[in-house]
């Protein structure tokens, strides 16, 4: 049994609690809260300086392009991020596995418990089963012709039952709305079961995706064109958000939302990955356009991103919000546990093990640059 006491304690199902204590088992089951540190005996309290929240869900993170660190150029635009990734292949399986290992090492040392991972591929799965953290799979899907769809769809499913056969989660899922003409979405939607408890879709992560949509013109459009892309991409649907409605209305966690308006946002969970948004597009969302109670935090992955902390984002947001800690921790524990489902994890709530993070080096209740992190 221990009982941890900071400067402040976030429980996020409730209010913060000053000096309050946390006492759980051995095996990181919460047991109880307490608001004085009085209330313990002193040689069983373990004081910390700083804060103390539950461990953070990564809502959005492709743990299979670890490889690809430093690869892309910073702020190059959207276009040439996809065709930097399509060296994704020019690896050997060993040096993909060994940055999927690390990766998740880097994770677990910033204080990440679960992960909602894109999957193109069964790369990670060998890491998966180790059981270091939680994963949610997505298993992503896209095509812009419709004459090879079925294949497609094919190694979609044979790629999530494979998750499935080793007790996984894993839904198939549309890459984006400007990637999937309406007859594919149709297919993937047919897969779903009683298992598919969420999707997870990129969404409107550039001004061109918008344009696309919107206009039926821009750099997307010509892009699609180029390839021969089917055309019900754009002509069946008036805003990227439309997609939704062929989703047979199912829990939605939409991802980056860089550009998206007040009007776009509906009664989905929406991610942002700050530091993404700014290695691709040097553009963030306007977070006062969302519902903090749905909205959660991802890191993306090490293509788009030098690091794989959620508290190097938070900072970000801290800094381009109003957001105060207790949202910003709610952010990044709470709503993506409950976005993705992971019923013991996101909060001090009795009966949870949810992992517990120390920060420290705050200035008041805010994070510094120089905040870090523990796990205790
Ligand atoms: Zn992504």
């Amino acid at each position: 049994m221990r009982f941890l006491t900071a400067d402040y304690l976030f429980p996020l199902h409730k209010s913060p609690i000053k000096e309050g204590v946390l006492q759980i088992s051995d095996k990181g089951e919460v047991i109880a809260l307490f608001e004085n540190r009085n209330e313990i005996p002193q040689n069983k309290l373990e004081v910390f300086n700083g804060i103390i929240c539950p461990g953070f869900v990564n809502a959005h993170c492709h743990l299979e392009l670890s490889h690809l660190l430093g690869i892309t150029k910073k702020g190059k635009g959207f276009l040439n991020f996809m065709t930097t990734i399509q060296q994704r292949n020019n690896f050997t399986k060993d040096k993909i596995q060994i940055a999927i290992e690390n990766a998740e090492q880097q994770m677990i040392a910033n204080g990440i418990v679960a992960v909602g991972d894109i999957c193109n591929t069964p790369d990670t799965l060998l890491q998966k089963q180790k059981g270091n953290l939680q994963y949610y799979n997505f298993i992503e899907t896209f095509g812009v012709h419709e004459n090879n769809i079925e294949t497609i769809l094919n190694t979609s499913i044979d790629l999530r039952n494979q998750f499935r056969a080793v007790k996984m989660r894993a839904t198939i899922v549309p890459h984006a709305p400007y990637s999937v003409p309406i007859k594919l979405m149709k297919k993937i939607a047919s897969t779903f079961d009683a298992h598919d408890k969420l999707l997870s879709v990129h969404m409107q992560e550039t001004k061109e995706e918008n344009q696309l949509f919107e206009n039926k013109n821009g750099s997307f459009f010509d892009w699609l064109n180029g390839m021969n892309s089917n055309a019900s991409i754009w002509e069946t649907r008036d805003k990227s958000v439309d997609i939704l409605q062929e989703l047979r209305n199912k829990k939605v966690l939409l991802v980056h939302n860089t550009f998206a308006k007040k009007e776009d946002i509906a009664d989905n969970y929406h991610c942002t990955c700050p530091k993404a948004n700014l290695y691709i597009e040097n553009a963030l969302p306007d977070y006062s356009i969302f519902d903090t109670d749905k909205l959660c935090v991802g890191t993306d992955s090490l293509a788009s991103n030098d690091s794989l902390s959620i508290l190097e984002e938070l900072l970000i947001i801290q800094e381009n919000s109003n957001f105060d800690l207790n949202t910003l921790l709610k952010i990044a524990c709470k709503n993506g546990a409950e976005a993705l489902g992971f019923e013991q994890l996101g909060s001090f709530e009795k009966g949870k093990i949810p992992g517990a993070n120390l920060i420290q080096n705050l200035d008041g209740l805010e994070f510094l640059i120089e905040s870090s992190i523990k796990i205790i």
